[in-house]
């Protein structure tokens, strides 16, 4: 019996789930639309089995097709990367990341440096907070003033620090990495180079952005967001990665299994392989470039309208605004955003003086808005809404104790869902999106 039946209140909320996704900007640049094909190999009976172990290496019986459909992601993979080993087992990022620490070092002993979450770092490159701070050694590196990367100290902290693994690759970042760099610097104190690419898999794949192959020893994924995929992810080993540690396969494969994982989501796999084939086809390439051109064009026209970007634009996906010279606050901006029907999320930016729960800033980004069709015309525009909202909320200060702040957003909240500007804005984005369908 279809869902509607059994369950109609489920059925309900996921319709109208699928009406607000159809009717906003979906502007967060962690997300996507996942094509019709990914999402119909995600609802099937793969969801059904239990496939402990790898590809004819089960504990499990019955694995025969589940087996054929690991081998095509994992080859698949091999073959859009270019590299010589690929795990698709990783549940999503994070366990991703967690099993490529869990392989490679010893708990309290072994000290990993990524990029602190202030700066646009993940919470799994080493935050106090997540596993990979408390169970491993931490170093974390910042930006520098201007909002780049600053090489040379980089070089110099991993000189003193001698971590066993450098994380590059992050979630809020709007500029391309050098990966090379990176690679000479982990070569430098013999450490590991993980390449977390979960963010611009996409841009990689479709030579929009440097790939990380050649200089990283293992290249983690997520295959949700510009990858276009299903919720999931990938650990690559490179032919570096090989020749620092041969055995790096074996031991991802077991970090993995029993290490840290049961039984993988084959329907998750199978979803996997769908979306690697969509991202190996020449207009996936056109995508690519494509979102890379949307998020230009918007920073110079949100420039335009004075808004104060990190690094001062944006090479990748993703834009980092940081709202205080518009004496407007993340928090607020996002919420009255959102009423407009352009969805982003607050942020943290650079030294910021706020908490993380209130931050100075948005990150937005173009990759779901490409999969639409809209192109720099259209980036225009949206920079105009964006200016119109900012400058609607400008002066809501926040208070600064804590309780004000809850009542605070509490009564903003109510006063911006009735705001007849706002409320007009919403009306014109929804016309827009009507003429880009997903
Ligand atoms: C999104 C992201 C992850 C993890 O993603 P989840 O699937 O949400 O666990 C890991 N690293 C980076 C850099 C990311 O942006």
């Amino acid at each position: 019996m279809g869902l509607s039946k059994t369950d109609p209140q489920v059925y309900k909320l996921i319709k109208e789930e699928e009406k607000r996704q159809r009717e906003v900007l979906e502007m967060i640049p962690s997300e996507n639309y996942a094509s019709h094909a990914v999402m119909e190999a995600l609802g099937t009976v793969l969801t059904n089995k239990y496939s402990e172990g790898y590809p004819k290496k089960r504990y499990y019986q019955g694995n025969r097709v589940i087996d054929e459909i690991e081998q095509l992601a994992i080859d698949r993979a091999k073959k859009l990367f270019g590299v010589p080993y690929v795990n698709v087992q990783a549940l999503s990022g994070s366990p991703a990341n967690t099993a490529v620490y869990f392989a490679l070092l010893t708990p309290l002993k072994d000290k990993i440096m990524g990029l602190s979450m202030a700066s646009g770092g993940h919470l799994t490159h080493g935050l106090a907070l997540n596993i990979s701070g408390r169970f491993y050694k931490s170093s974390l590196y910042e930006l520098g003033k201007d909002g780049q990367l600053d090489y040379a100290a980089i070089e110099k902290q991993a000189v003193r620090e001698k971590p066993k693994i450098i994380i590059c690759g992050y979630t809020a970042f709007p500029r391309i990495i050098d990966f090379k760099k990176f690679g000479q610097i982990a070569d430098k104190v013999g450490a590991f180079l993980m390449a977390d690419i979960s963010h611009i898999t996409g841009l990689v794949v479709a030579g929009a952005h440097p790939s990380p192959v050649p200089y990283a020893h293992i290249i983690t994924t997520t295959t949700h967001k510009t990858l276009r995929g299903p919720r999931g992810a990938l650990i690559m080993v490179t032919e570096k990665g090989f020749k620092k540690d041969p055995d790096l396969g074996r031991k991802i494969d077991s970090a993995i299994i029993p290490g840290l994982q049961g039984g993988p989501h084959d329907n998750q796999t199978a979803a996997i392989a769908v979306a690697l084939k969509e991202a190996s086809a020449p207009a996936f390439k056109k995508y690519g470039h494509q979102i890379v051109k949307n998020s230009k064009a918007l920073a110079k026209a949100l420039i335009k309208y004075g808004f104060d970007l990190l690094s001062g634009g944006s090479d990748n996906h993703l834009i980092l605004i940081d709202l205080q010279n518009k004496k407007a606050n993340g928090a607020v901006a996002a919420f009255a955003l959102e009423v407009a029907n352009i969805v982003v999320n607050k942020n943290l930016v650079l030294n910021d003086p706020m908490p993380s729960f209130y931050p100075s800033g948005i990150r937005l980004g173009t990759p779901a808005i490409t999969t639409r069709g809209m192109k720099e015309k259209e980036m225009t525009k949206i920079a105009g809404w964006y200016s119109q909202v900012i400058d609607k909320v400008k002066n809501e200060q926040l208070p600064q104790e804590k309780e004000a702040r809850v009542e605070f957003m509490k009564s903003f909240r109510q006063k911006a869902a009735k705001n007849k500007k706002l409320l007009q804005i919403a009306h014109e984005v929804k016309a827009l999106t009507q003429k880009f369908p997903v």
